[in-house]
């Protein structure tokens, strides 16, 4: 039996076209291995989103070098943001790959794309489907839109048959994926968009949750905040990247919209989503951060209270606007300084909202155990892991806060009460 090796780095997309091309070798015959020595075909899922991240992928490369030369028969195959077109650069860089495809693509001697056969066989109890593919904004400081090209959204239909096979396979809660899921539909024959597509996925029976992932503040629609707030599944949860919270750092990210109008938008939500979480993104140290621009950003955390907030430091990225027409003038000592500042602020307001849980009943999707306690989440995406005897994968419980830190909470599970249609919203 051949063996294959993935190594994936990256985003939730890249996550899961591994897991998919995982579900595809299998039925193919292959079988997982857990290292790539012992594999006959080996996939570098791979992401240049960041040099950080552009490093490992060459580490990673260097390092199967000597696989290869050891054993020249093995197959090497590299994925994701660093492949441009059909790779022809890489191929001089790295002659020891034998295959470079685009993110999301296939090897065609691999066989055909079909689109049942590229759901794993046994999925996780939360599992992420990919709807649309590609950017239209270019933001100046991005690559994705090079690397992954424009937005094409796949048709409603076939994501409601992949949802409903994920489902059949033991999926109870789907996140939608897309790098601008407010777009979504846009281009396609039959008119629908984000809000369209959760109201037909809400009404699929044994699907209990519904997320989406990432929303863009210049496109959010109020008829998408309506059905968060209507469906009975689909979860209280955004992720509204804000980059930064200086309007002048945002006109020259190219974001579309100002500190004003983020800051309007977020009181809407709140207004209309009653405890909705939040979460953001910012990079730090973009092209002509001053310190008074900086404090903007640190200070627009600390007004909104996010749930989350992922931070970046800039990393020019060959090909962008940004890179070609901005001097990356912020030295890197100033952004990590400034990372680590917004990062402290975060987990003392992470801290402090988790904190309001304490004695709280919480419901939660169990997705598994970790170190002998099961874990799942709330709606809010709160990690809360309890101790049990017994088999809970894939339940709603309701579980009693008794821990809370900036991270996680933990409790006992809650017997007295059943659990509601649409249980506590947090
Ligand atoms: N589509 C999403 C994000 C996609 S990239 C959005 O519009 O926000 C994921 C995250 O990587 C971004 O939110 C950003 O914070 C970070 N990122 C992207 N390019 C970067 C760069 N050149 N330097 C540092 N961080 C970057
Ligand atoms: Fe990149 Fe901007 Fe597109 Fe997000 S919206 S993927 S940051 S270009």
């Amino acid at each position: 039996m051949p063996h294959y090796y993935i190594w994936t780095i990256g985003c939730q997309m890249n996550k899961v076209e591994s897991e998919r091309l995982a579900g595809y070798l299998e039925t193919l015959g292959y079988e997982s291995s857990t290292s790539p020595e012992a594999a006959d075909l080996i996939f570098l899922n791979s992401c240049v989103v960041r040099q950080s991240a552009e490093n490992r992928v060459f580490n990673k490369l260097f390092s199967l070098r000597s696989i290869k030369k050891l054993r020249p028969q093995v197959k090497i195959a590299l994925t994701g943001c660093l492949v441009e077109g059909q790779g022809a650069d890489l191929k001089q860089r790295f002659p020891f790959v034998d295959y470079f495809f685009p993110p999301g693509d296939f090897p065609a001697w691999l066989g055909k794309r079909e689109p049942e056969r590229l759901i794993p066989l046994q999925p996780s109890v939360a599992s992420y489907v990919p709807i649309m593919q590609g950017c239209n904004n270019f933001c100046t400081y991005c690559i994705v839109p090079y690397r992954r090209g424009r937005e094409v959204s796949r048709p409603p239909a076939e994501i409601l048959n992949e949802v409903q096979e994920l489902v059949k396979r033991g999926t109870s809660e789907v996140t939608l994926l897309g790098q601008n899921v407010d777009s979504y539909g846009r281009g396609l024959a039959e008119r629908a968009d984000l809000a369209d597509l959760l109201e037909m996925l809400n009404a699929l029976p044994d699907l209990l949750r519904i997320r989406f992932l990432t929303n863009h503040p210049k496109d959010m629609q109020e008829k998408l905040l309506n059905a968060v707030a209507i469906l009975d599944k689909v979860c209280e949860q955004i992720n509204l990247p804000v980059q930064a919270g200086n309007d002048q750092i945002l006109k020259a990210m190219r974001r579309g919209y100002t500190r004003a109008e983020y800051i309007d938008l977020v009181g809407r939500i709140r207004a209309r989503i009653p405890g909705i979480a939040l979460t953001t993104d910012i990079i730090v140290g973009f092209p002509g951060e001053t310190e008074a621009a900086f404090q903007d950003t640190f200070d627009l955390v600390s007004l909104l209270r996010f749930d989350q907030v992922h931070v970046a430091a800039y990393s020019a990225r060959p090909g962008t606007v940004a890179a070609r027409e901005m001097n990356d003038d912020v030295p890197l000592e100033v952004k990590k300084g400034r990372l680590a500042r917004i990062e402290a602020l975060q987990g003392g307001i992470a801290a402090e909202i988790n904190r309001s849980f304490k004695d709280q009943v919480v419901e939660i999707l169990v997705e598994g155990k970790e170190k002998g306690k099961w874990f799942g989440r709330t709606r809010g995406d709160k990690l809360v892991f309890f101790a049990a005897e017994g088999q809970y994968r894939g339940k709603l419980v309701r579980v009693k806060v008794t821990h809370t830190g900036p991270w996680s909470l933990s409790g006992a599970e809650h017997f007295d009460q059943t659990i509601e249609k649409r249980a506590q919203v947090c």
